[in-house]
């Protein structure tokens, strides 16, 4: 299932994908001649029309997960556009992924393909574009900053306002310290790879930042008082959820205690 919107100047491609009864959702976005992501293999019935139909010049991959980047190596081999992704995902991407069979449930297999590394600054058609590194997520994560329109693509960097778990590859001291850069930026529209665009994105992301901030302390004081990592998790998150199953607990509550948890105590 899939839904085009027009918001402004961005078109926004939403894709629904259900396992096990659960749903995920993923965007793709079109502006200023700029592709932003190219959407899952899984839904490549769907999305390779729009890639041949659409009008754009470069994409640019907001970092190298496969709901991201699944149909990046269709586009190499059929569309005559420069791919782009930050520095740290170039070689991820050379590689075909290895995907838990979740992941490749959900979003589908993700090739071998040879993007080539993003600049800090590219022009689309009308704009310029500032690409903002912000790791934690994943370490080759950038966010899209237009200047002139406020806009600020964030790929996944908020996906959720709330997270009672995280992914083992996602580090969430690190995640807030980009919340943190991205949010030194002038932009009160949000969009976000997963979410959706929001209007008053600005106080959504400070939001998140405070929730974090938040946890951080309740797992301090936990540890200062001499609870182990395991007992911090069972306390602050007692419930499991379909994702942590479903992803065999590669998402889990104990990834976002072990994010601000002190392994350097003697
Ligand atoms: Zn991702």
């Amino acid at each position: 299932m899939m839904k085009i919107k027009q918001h402004d100047e961005i078109i926004q491609a939403e894709m629904k994908v259900t396992f096990a009864k659960q749903s995920l959702f993923v965007n793709l976005y079109l502006i200023d001649g700029i592709l932003v992501d190219t959407g899952p293999s899984s839904k490549a019935n769907e999305v390779i029309p729009l890639l041949k139909s659409w009008d754009y010049d470069q994409v640019i991959l907001t970092h190298h997960h496969e709901d991201h980047s699944g149909l990046a190596p269709w586009i190499e081999k059929n569309m005559d556009v420069p791919i782009f992704i930050h520095q740290q995902g170039v070689d991820l991407c050379t590689k075909r992924a290895k995907l838990p069979f979740y992941r490749k449930v959900f979003w589908g297999d993700r090739k071998a393909f040879n993007p080539d590394i993003l600049p800090e600054r590219l022009n689309g058609r009308k704009y310029e574009w500032e690409f903002i590194h912000s790791p934690g997520h994943s370490p080759d994560h950038v966010a899209l900053y237009n200047q002139q329109n406020g806009l600020m693509f964030g790929g996944d960097l908020y996906v959720l306002g709330k997270p009672k778990s995280l992914f083992a590859f996602e580090d969430a001291s690190i995640l807030m310290g980009s919340i943190q850069k991205v949010l030194q930026y002038d932009f009160e529209t949000y969009i976000c790879s997963h979410a959706g665009i929001f209007k008053d994105g600005r106080k959504m992301l400070q939001r998140k930042l405070d929730y974090l901030e938040e946890v951080k302390g309740k797992v301090e004081s936990l540890q200062q008082r001499g609870c182990s990592q395991r007992e911090i998790t069972k306390t602050l998150f007692p419930k499991k959820h379909a994702l942590n199953y479903l992803s065999m607990f590669e998402n889990s509550p104990s990834y976002l205690v072990k994010s601000f948890f002190q392994h350097n105590h003697v």
